[in-house]
């Protein structure tokens, strides 16, 4: 289930400074894409990146990764507004993750294609994590992007001939494509029942789906359980470091007006469009999102009428912290657990 079956010798060790590297840039990338995407803004238009606060182009010196940020002490050369350190924490961040992927599965065992798959889906992931934590959402477009790169991996698998191809007899990315639809959508589904409230955002389904695609169903289901540890204890820490402060202008769920939870046909019909791929479809297929899902296909968010959706639990950045981990940690997770069940006497 991971890096140990290359048998090929792979690059040199400290070769992770490329993955660092690569990871800095595309992280840089993905600054752009957690700004613009849920913004309804063009990944393409401006081509080149602005200042936030004084719309001025940005050029070279202001754009190489974490160093701008640093050489600039976190402010804008042309109107000296200050830069979020989240800028240079998603640049650091993406060179980080790389740099594990490249000595996993470039350095200890030579799987390139390994290393690019879970590479796209780790920089999707932190993207989530960071559109989520600040907006509670996460955009159609880069959950499609996320469960396609589960099938095309799947794909390489086939073509290779390789084992993993498969899991109970189907595509191992059908098969957590369906387990990570289903396990969330249960939650959904118990959480209304139960409290009569929204546990978890229709968002955090169509992720875990991705994710399942990406990992494959069990790992998927290992980094669910990793994002409840990192939910609850980053949590509590967060109820701790803020105090009180800031909860009274976080709408609970029985605060905002006209709160209606969701009805049962909608969470079934729902379900049933994320199992199909309806969503993902409807980014084409326009037509066809609108009539399953009886609403619009989200045209970007606009600043100005955003409202919390509520839900019991902001779920969503875990989920994809939980995935990250599960994604650049496997191998050395899936030994912890072999050891576990060893010591347990399970094995
Ligand atoms: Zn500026």
């Amino acid at each position: 289930m991971g890096a140990e079956q290359g048998s090929v010798v792979g690059f040199p060790g400290w070769t992770w400074l490329f993955g660092f590297l690569i990871g800095s840039c595309i992280g840089s990338f993905l600054n752009v894409v957690v700004y613009r995407v849920p913004r309804g803004l063009s990944l393409s238009e401006p081509k080149s990146s602005f200042c936030p606060s004084c719309r001025h182009p940005l050029g070279v010196p202001d754009l190489v990764p974490i160093l701008s940020w640093l050489a600039l002490r976190g402010r804008c050369r042309h109107c000296g507004a200050r830069i979020h350190p989240r800028y240079m924490l998603v640049e650091l961040l993406t060179g980080a993750l790389f740099a594990l992927l490249w000595h996993q599965h470039l350095v200890q065992a030579f799987d390139p294609a390994k290393a690019v798959a879970y590479a796209l889906a780790s920089a999707t992931l932190v993207a989530i994590v960071f559109i989520d934590f600040e907006l509670y959402i996460i955009p159609d477009s880069v959950n499609a992007f996320l469960a396609l790169v589960g099938v095309a991996w799947n794909v390489w698998l086939y073509a290779s001939g390789r084992p993993e191809a498969t899991t109970w007899g189907i595509p191992s990315a059908l098969a957590g494509w369906i387990v990570g639809t289903v396990a969330i959508w249960l939650i959904l589904l118990f959480g209304r029942a139960l409290f009569g409230k929204d546990a978890m955002g229709h968002g955090d389904i169509k992720m875990a789906r991705g994710i399942g695609a990406v990992l494959f169903p069990a790992s998927a289901l290992m980094s669910f359980g990793l994002a409840v540890v990192a939910g609850a204890v980053l949590g509590a820490l967060q109820v701790l470091l803020r105090g009180r402060g800031r909860e009274d202008d976080e709408a609970s769920p029985e605060d905002a007006a006209g709160y209606e939870p969701e009805s049962y046909a909608s969470i079934f019909r729902s379900g049933l469009g994320y199992l199909l791929g309806i969503d993902i479809l409807g980014l084409f297929l326009p037509g066809l999102y609108r009539r399953w899902f009886g609403e619009e296909p989200e045209a970007g968010f606009d600043e100005e009428e955003f409202q919390v959706e509520p839900t019991m639990i902001p779920f969503g950045p875990y989920l994809a912290l939980g995935a990250i981990a599960a994604t650049v940690f496997q191998g050395p997770l899936w030994s912890l657990v072999e050891r576990y069940q060893v010591w347990a006497g399970l094995k």
